[in-house]
């Protein structure tokens, strides 16, 4: 049962539930890009990001990466180990598109072995600028050693998404997580893992079946989602 909500934010809200230190994410049906300068609804989408969600969690903990997930409640909720979010954004990335190729002018496609790893100050107001570690370490209370968890378990999620997303013939281009403590302290991995969050290409086509098709307009944001869907039930 959801109590008080106790935080909105673009894409879920967080309530309080019935048990301590445990919480309730709800995903919402809202698409935005650009910092929120673009918005959508989308009648299912929340359904979409959180049955992905729950199945990437699942397999992380199969291979040993903690995170906050606890199970999927229903279609469109998850309970959740209550989780002080540390205000990074940690991109891994295998192949160069996005930001990078705008902000550094790699070849699109550009592959990276070993996989980079980015971090970026989560906050609005600045949007979301890009930093290295020392300004990491200034910015948040993070230490070098959660910093070093936090990059270790980072190329460990890259590495078992990968690996599955290849079984389903998708490609894992990067993806963007977040991090937090749990009530003793521990590093987690928290927030969401779905096509809002990852680039997901197919193997054969390259076909985008990730949020770049609002961001960019060039193509159905739920068709893309639903395959997504379908081929991780397909091997559930
Ligand atoms: P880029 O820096 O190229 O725009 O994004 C790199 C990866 O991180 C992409 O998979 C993108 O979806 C994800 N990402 C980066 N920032 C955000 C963000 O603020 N919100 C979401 N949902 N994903 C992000």
């Amino acid at each position: 049962m959801k109590k008080e909500l106790l935080y909105e934010g673009k894409a879920k809200q967080v309530f309080r539930s019935e048990v301590e230190r445990q919480l309730i994410l709800s995903y919402k049906n809202d698409a935005t890009a650009f910092n929120g300068k673009k918005k959508e609804t989308f009648a299912g989408k929340g359904r979409y990001n959180n049955l992905i969600s729950a199945q990437l969690f699942e397999q992380l903990a199969g291979a040993g990466v903690p995170s906050h997930f606890i199970k999927a409640l229903n279609e469109t909720e998850q309970l959740v180990e209550e989780t002080t979010i540390i205000p990074l954004e940690v991109v891994v990335r295998n192949l160069a598109t996005g930001s990078i190729v705008k902000r550094l002018g790699f070849k699109e496609k550009t592959p990276f072995q070993p996989p980079l790893i980015e971090f970026y100050y989560k906050d609005d107001a600045l949007d979301d600028p890009i930093i290295n570690d020392r300004h990491a370490l200034l910015l948040t209370d993070a230490t070098d050693a959660e910093l070093d968890q936090i990059k270790r378990y980072a190329l460990k999620v890259n590495d078992v998404l990968h690996t599955f997303f290849q079984t389903i013939g998708v490609r894992l281009i990067d993806f963007k997580l977040e991090f937090g403590r749990n009530h003793v302290g521990e590093i987690i991995l928290a927030d969401e893992i779905s096509p809002d969050t990852c680039r997901l290409w197919d193997i054969e086509t390259d076909q985008k079946l990730d949020k770049d098709v609002f961001r960019q307009g060039t193509g159905d944001l739920l068709t893309v989602y639903d395959m997504i869907l379908k081929r991780l039930e397909a091997v559930k």
